[in-house]
């Protein structure tokens, strides 16, 4: 029996060893990775330079606490703010923790003005982590439920509704930012139009905001941008990061800007691990690599030629409702519930993944190569096109919450 908590309902395979897009089990079988450990190895499996850069700081310095300078966190700040245009980052060692830190900055900038009771407007469908502050921001029930009571102060309007932000601000005096994820990762890689973002940004302006965007699955690259907001013309105020960002060694980000830098004063916030030598030795090299290799137009690139490659190979069949992408954030979604396809790739060799029970999801390494894809679209479209002939559940059961 596992000493393990039974938290995760996982998959029946363990590996062994990884490299580039491969993954190796205990009994030697080969798969195809498609979603790097959910969105986490953009530079592959056991990239070497990574692996250097991760032995020489664990053989120099691994830990020493913030009580003292760290140089390694000095040269990472730098590197996020120059190529984010933010000002300022705290460090933490994951998703939630950066969500964490953004809300409670959020509040006390609401302090600050004034505002005793500040509010945060979230939307529907949002994923911003497990912990009571970030579930309850977040817009599933299934992640709430068991777990009230919530965490006050939060606003929620439907995704990509600028009408309804607005709604708010009328009505809404206690309102200090808005926190969203540009691309829905965990909600079904649900993409906001074009305008979404500069929308924002007027009414965050307008009333005095902070425009907080969680790119905790889209940044580092994945979108074929640094970061996801990078395709639009404006700068949000508050940026959350993790995934991507040291390849698997746990690392989160919180950067600000503008009205938002400066407000964490000493005291107000902190973490033991936050931003080590060892995980930032690892965020660096990774940063490098995927500016060295040229990964973000590779993302780009690959991202077009799966979305193009899978719309063709499942033109003929009926079920699929919309294939969408923004560089290798990749949607499927059909109009039946489709878990069991995990299993049946999983048995084919081929790791992919089902969010929203009816969207399968694609979050492939930043490097994966011309003939890696072309595997990836011709098993993975025979695989939906089989399900979809034989699948029977009549549409109108698909859950759509
Ligand atoms: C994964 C994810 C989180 C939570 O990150 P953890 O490291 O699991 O805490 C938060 N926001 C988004 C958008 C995510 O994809």
């Amino acid at each position: 029996m596992s000493h393990v908590m039974h938290t995760y309902k996982r998959l029946p395979v363990a590996f062994e060893r990884g490299e580039g897009c491969w993954l190796w089990d205990k009994q030697g079988k080969r798969y195809l990775d498609a979603l790097a450990g959910i969105a986490v190895c953009g530079v592959g499996h056991s990239h070497p330079r990574l692996v250097k850069a991760i032995c020489e700081q664990a053989a120099k310095l691994i830990h020493t606490s913030n009580l003292y300078e760290i140089e390694r966190q000095e040269q990472l700040g730098e590197r996020l703010a120059a190529i984010s245009g933010m000002d300022e980052v705290f460090f933490c060692n994951s998703g939630c923790e950066a969500n964490e830190a953004a809300i409670k900055l959020a509040r006390l900038y609401g302090h600050h003005k004034g505002i005793d009771a500040p509010a945060i407007i979230v939307l529907e469908k949002a994923f911003h982590g497990r912990t009571i502050a970030t579930l309850s921001a977040t817009g599933s029930r299934k992640v709430q439920a068991g777990f009230e009571p919530l965490v006050p102060g939060f606003v929620r309007v439907p995704f990509d509704d600028l009408a309804a932000v607005r709604k708010v601000a009328q009505n809404n005096r206690n309102v200090v930012a808005v926190l969203v994820e540009l691309i829905q990762g965990e909600g079904g890689i649900n993409i906001c139009h074009d305008g979404y973002l500069n929308g924002l940004r007027e009414i965050c302006d307008a009333n005095g905001w902070l425009l907080m965007l969680d790119e905790v699955q889209s940044g580092i690259g994945r979108t074929g941008k640094w970061f996801a907001f990078q395709h639009s013309g404006v700068k949000p105020d508050v940026m959350t990061l993790a995934k991507g960002l040291a390849s698997g060694v746990p690392i989160g980000a919180c950067l600000a800007a503008g009205p938002a830098a400066g407000v964490f004063k000493p005291g107000n916030h902190g973490s033991t691990f936050g931003g080590n030598p060892l995980a930032c030795a690892a965020a660096l090299e990774t940063l490098a690599i995927i500016d060295d290799e040229k990964l973000m137009a590779n993302a780009v690139a690959i991202g077009e030629f799966i979305h193009d490659g899978l719309r063709n190979a499942l033109a003929g069949s009926s079920g699929v409702r919309e294939i969408r992408n923004k560089g290798l954030m990749i949607g499927i979604e059909l109009e039946v519930e489709c878990n069991q396809l995990v299993k049946d790739a999983l048995a084919e060799g081929l790791l992919i993944n089902v969010t929203a029970d009816n969207v399968v999801r694609l979050l492939p390494p930043l490097n994966m190569q011309r003939a890696e894809a072309q595997q990836l679209v011709t098993q993975l479209g025979a695989l939906i096109a089989g399900f979809l002939a034989k699948s029977h559940i009549a549409p109108a059961a698909v859950k759509t919450a």
